[in-house]
């Protein structure tokens, strides 16, 4: 392709409200325009990465047995009340009516397809002989964002590859499910884009129920919970929106420091109702001696993490002044002897009970919890792991050991990138998916869905692969794999070897982008690290005098100066 041919409009200032590096940068490498908030062009660069990223995914499907079809965006609206997701999805769910003939026609857009998709195999599927089956399509999906944002990470609408499994049981379920979870891990080693598969809420099968694949980034909306050295890693997703943790027993008199932290229980009261206990009685029994502070036996401490000073008051007056103490996490730990729980990655969430503290014993806490089973279990801070920021876990440090490893917890921020989930019977339970079995029985079909954004596979890899001159492509996806930049066009032999290279690597499988304009070398090198593919052939009139041309690495500092044909080979 020429660049003259095509549409490439890169900008040399830096857009005003682009936040995060992938935003900017595919902006000003003119891979993709806004329409309006939350709706993005993509122009044609940006588009060949994202045909290249769902190339990769159709493969890497149809390698694992699923099927490729295609869903319109509309559906009926009745099968989203059906199933109870109009109300559940509720202004995210694009609908609206209109007229046909004197009727009224009113549909969704799917923000997803599991109600349109059930309701086909209620229609083409009766016997268990045609299960199990996974069928995936890659294909456009709406979903009225409250914040549109990041560029095409979070938009309205936007490229899913939507997969749905459908078997007779568990047994079933778990066999697609495994394989899209591997399929996943080699679509993402594929597009080049670092990730981690994270334990993310489990839904209605509990257990090991649901995964998210992360891209590990500074601006990513998610907090994940990882050690390195188990490989454990938790989304703390459901934390942050405020989910309460699982109810915990309180023995009435038990010696207890209590470490809060949770979203939204800032209250005293809240903390009861976490506790599960009478706040009155609970109040009393938690705070009376808390004032005793150094005595061993006896001593309750309350920590109220975030709003200290709000609290107090509260406290205060539930107990009276002089028998309150708030105590810090040194002094809990000094009189109680035992390591302090803590309450979770600071700001978010979780709620650590210390009982009996003579024997040193941590009872089940809760971190970073949505569900009972998940995430961080017994875990203490500074014990068993420790808490820090790091944007990247190759910066991971090492620290105390943690409950299954031994390595150190930490805590990452990621893009969602894709996600694997166990549905269970929910939709066709709704929609009525039923298949009769072996032994003449009906029983609704059950079935998984796993998700994989396309749009955010190419920002993710940009959010993760760039350097201050522009986008540094992973191959996977690059929207060529070789940039020919002849740098003077109106030189025959400059121009006719630069055409050549084009042809022959082409021919030969390597995508290529001719740089045909006539501007100043500075100009075509900017745009050639702004646009960022893996090699570029630069072709001077003065370099071809010495019969060589230079191959540069977009990743490599300096150019290797060599013969056009040993160019050429090195490319291929
Ligand atoms: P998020 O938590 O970021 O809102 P989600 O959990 O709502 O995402 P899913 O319903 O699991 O998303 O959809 C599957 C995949 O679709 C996600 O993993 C993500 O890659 C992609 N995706 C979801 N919402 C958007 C969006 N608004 N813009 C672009 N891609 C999206
Ligand atoms: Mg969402
Ligand atoms: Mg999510
Ligand atoms: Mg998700």
């Amino acid at each position: 392709m020429r660049w003259s041919h095509t549409l490439i409009p890169t900008l040399k200032e830096v857009p005003a409200d682009a936040e995060v590096p992938s935003h900017r940068l595919m902006l000003r490498a003119g891979l993709v325009r806004q329409v309006m908030a939350g709706a993005y062009t993509y122009l044609p660069l940006g588009w060949r990465a994202v045909q290249k990223a769902a190339a990769i995914v159709r493969e890497e499907m149809e390698a694992a047995g699923a099927a490729e079809l295609h869903f319109p965006a509309m559906s009926p609206i009745e099968l989203w009340e059906r199933s109870g997701r109009r109300e559940a999805f509720g202004n995210v769910l694009l609908n609206f009516a209109f007229p046909r003939g004197d009727r009224k026609v009113h549909v969704a857009l799917g923000p997803t397809h599991e109600e349109p998709i059930t309701d086909l195999i209620k229609q083409s599927v009766s016997s268990y002989k045609q299960l199990p089956l996974t069928l995936f399509q890659i294909q456009t999906k709406f979903r009225n964002e409250e914040r549109p944002r990041f560029g095409v990470l979070r938009t309205s609408e936007f490229l899913m590859k939507d997969a749905y499994s459908f078997g007779t049981d568990v047994e079933q379920l778990n066999a697609s499910y495994d394989a899209m979870y591997a399929a996943y891990c080699r679509i993402f080693e594929r597009c080049g884009i670092p990730y981690l598969a994270v334990e993310a809420e489990s839904g209605p099968i509990g257990g090991d129920a649901s995964h998210e694949f992360m891209i590990p980034a500074e601006n990513g909306e998610d907090a994940v919970v990882h050690c390195e050295a188990s490989g454990y890693a938790a989304n703390l997703e459901r934390a942050e929106t405020g989910r309460k943790p699982p109810k915990i027993e309180v023995p009435a008199n038990a010696p207890v420091a209590v470490t809060v932290d949770t979203p939204g229980v800032t209250t005293i009261e809240a903390v009861c109702e976490l506790l599960g206990v009478a706040p009155e009685q609970t109040l009393k029994t938690l705070l009376y001696t808390a004032d005793a502070g150094t005595d061993g036996e006896k001593t309750v401490a309350v920590l109220v993490r975030g709003d200290h000073e709000a609290n107090e008051g509260k406290i205060r007056r539930a107990v009276g002044a002089k028998t309150l103490a708030l105590a810090d996490e040194a002094t809990v730990q000094r009189v109680t002897g035992a390591p302090v729980g803590f309450a979770g990655p600071v700001g978010l969430t979780g709620v650590t009970l210390l009982a009996d503290h003579d024997a040193v014993t941590v009872q089940p806490a809760v971190v970073g919890a949505n569900a009972a089973d998940k995430h961080t279990k017994g875990v203490c801070c500074g014990r068993d792991w420790t808490v820090e920021t790091t944007h990247d876990l190759r910066d991971a440090r090492a620290g105390d050991p943690d409950p299954k490893s031994g390595g150190p917890m930490t805590l990452v921020r990621g893009i969602e990138v894709g996600h694997v989930f166990k549905l269970g019977t929910k939709y066709s339970d709704a929609l009525g998916a039923e298949f009769l079995g072996e032994d003449q029985k009906r029983r609704s079909i059950v079935m998984g869905c796993y998700g994989i954004g396309i749009n955010r596979i190419v920002a993710g890899a940009i959010e993760t692969s760039h350097d201050d001159r522009g986008i540094i492509w992973p191959k996977g996806i690059a929207p060529y794999q070789c940039h020919v930049i002849p740098l003077d066009v109106q030189d025959a032999e400059v121009m006719s070897l630069a055409e050549q290279f084009h042809d022959e690597l082409q021919a030969a499988g390597v995508d290529c982008l001719l740089d045909d304009r006539k501007e100043r070398p500075g100009v075509k090198f900017a745009d050639a690290d702004l646009i960022g593919l893996p090699t570029r052939i630069t072709i001077g009139k003065r370099g071809l005098k010495d019969g060589v041309v230079e191959v540069k690495r977009r990743t490599d500092a300096e150019a290797e100066t060599l013969a056009p044909d040993a160019a050429v080979a090195r490319v291929r």
